[in-house]
């Protein structure tokens, strides 16, 4: 490594950027507080830490349609690069009625924490339009998709920063969004994004990968704690492409999933839920309340319930300091992105319980994207079973590295991500150095 001038001064820190400002940071403060809690162990490397603390490049786009009755409405999107020192910035897109600048900025931290914790060639992005689609018809989705991919063309590209589903978006977004971007540079560029449907260059295995990482990933924590698969009891918050996943992989394991909640409410049963048939009874009646044999449950009462792995898999700031003394779980594995605040992590700890972070649990999507990125670039398709094996390896070395790094020195699965994580980018930084 190339040798560091002297620490920086407070000069360094002249300018600090609005969304740096202490009392109004949403899930942002979140991130920050998780790289404060890295910075003393990253040694020299220290000296480039603030760069993981403001996102390289915010976008923010007004994208108008046309509604279906004839009238014109606006929304906010946006696209953050937040980080590209180790390739390209990669990262979903989300449509989300609380989608926020504070939101998506944090979310691109947390790719760039990921695709480095797992390995992944990639930087960190992320994007999202602050709009509700169950208000909208598929046409106006279509059109609000097609001109929100316009507005960040400018930024996009295979090889400059590659989209995908996140939440409320799924493979027909990602056909449009690609499109609509080939369309504009007048060639068909399949890796422009990733979790596209297979018939256009999307992968085998990418719509499960999600939830199969962080089937993955609990049941190696099982293993270390001598928990057997068989029988262990699950409670999964979120019933969307990760949450249904990873309760159906479990549940085909022998697991037993006891509880689901989602925005529809909450049901519980010790004898334990079928996922499959509860996902049938939510596509008949809207809600998974109602299902033959479960109790409802109020919202609150969900993370009360007796349960050895649960999994957080809707939205940010679920676990907190109210909720994390009442939880039963031995394991906490995090499917969505940012469910646990710090102060919630503390507690967890404190209980003996072991949170496998969202940068290592949920990795799995953006592993099976680079996948499919890769196979795209090379116009060569793996099968199935090739994907899903070398996703399972690539997600359980992680798994077991990061636990050796906890271990050596005491901290928690998350810290360790964020040491190995913030390690690579800030080598890769130090190396590549500043320019101009
Ligand atoms: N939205 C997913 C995530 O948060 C997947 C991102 C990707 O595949 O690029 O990890």
């Amino acid at each position: 490594m190339t040798t560091l001038p002297p620490d920086p001064t407070p000069r360094a820190l002249h300018g600090v950027p609005s969304y740096l400002d202490k009392n109004n940071l949403g899930p942002w403060e979140i991130y920050l507080e998780q790289v404060d809690r890295v910075t003393p162990y990253l040694g020299k490397l220290s000296y480039w830490a603030e760069t993981l603390k403001r996102p390289k490049r915010i976008l923010i786009v007004d994208v108008p349609i046309h509604l279906d009755d004839g009238t014109v409405a606006h929304f906010e999107g946006y696209r953050i690069q937040h980080n590209t020192s180790r390739g390209p910035a990669k990262g979903g897109v989300r449509f989300h009625q609380d989608v926020t600048l504070s939101e998506v900025m944090a979310l691109s931290a947390w790719m760039t924490i990921k695709n480095a914790a797992v390995n992944l060639p990639y930087g960190g992005g992320k994007g999202g339009v602050r709009i509700d689609p169950r208000n909208y018809s598929q046409g106006e989705l279509e059109r609000l998709t097609r001109r929100y991919t316009t507005e960040i063309g400018l930024v996009i590209g295979p090889e400059k920063d590659i989209p995908a589903p996140d939440v409320n978006t799924n493979p027909q977004t990602m056909a449009w969004m690609m499109d609509t971007y080939s369309m504009n540079v007048g060639r068909t560029a399949t890796g422009v994004v990733t979790g596209k449907p297979v018939q256009l260059g999307g992968s085998l295995g990418r719509a499960d990968a999600t939830g199969r990482g962080v089937f993955v990933a609990g049941a190696q924590a099982l293993i270390k704690l001598g928990l057997a698969l068989e029988g262990v009891k699950v409670a999964v918050q979120g019933f969307g492409n990760v949450g249904y996943a990873a309760a159906r992989i479990f549940h085909d394991h022998g697991a037993r999933v006891v509880a689901i909640q989602d925005v529809s409410g909450t049901i519980f049963s010790a004898g334990g839920l079928d996922p499959y048939a509860v996902q049938a009874h939510l596509q008949a009646t809207g809600s998974v309340t109602g299902f033959a044999g479960s109790d409802t449950l109020k919202g609150a009462e969900f993370w009360q319930v007796p349960c050895d792995i649960l999994i957080p898999a809707a939205l940010e700031k679920q676990i907190t300091a109210d909720n994390a003394g009442q939880i039963q779980a031995r394991v906490v594995v995090e499917g969505a992105n940012g469910p646990t605040t710090p102060a919630a992590d503390d507690i967890l700890r404190a209980r003996g319980v072991t949170v496998v972070p969202d940068v290592l649990a949920n990795a799995g999507g953006v592993t099976v994207s680079y996948f499919e990125w890769v196979q795209d670039f090379s116009s060569f398709f793996w099968t199935e079973d090739e994907i899903n094996a070398r996703l399972d390896r690539i997600m359980s070395e992680a798994f077991n590295s990061l636990w050796d790094v906890a271990e050596r020195h005491s901290v928690t699965l998350r810290t360790a991500a964020y040491i190995v994580a913030c390690t690579r980018v800030l080598e890769a930084r130090a190396l590549r150095g500043l320019y101009p």
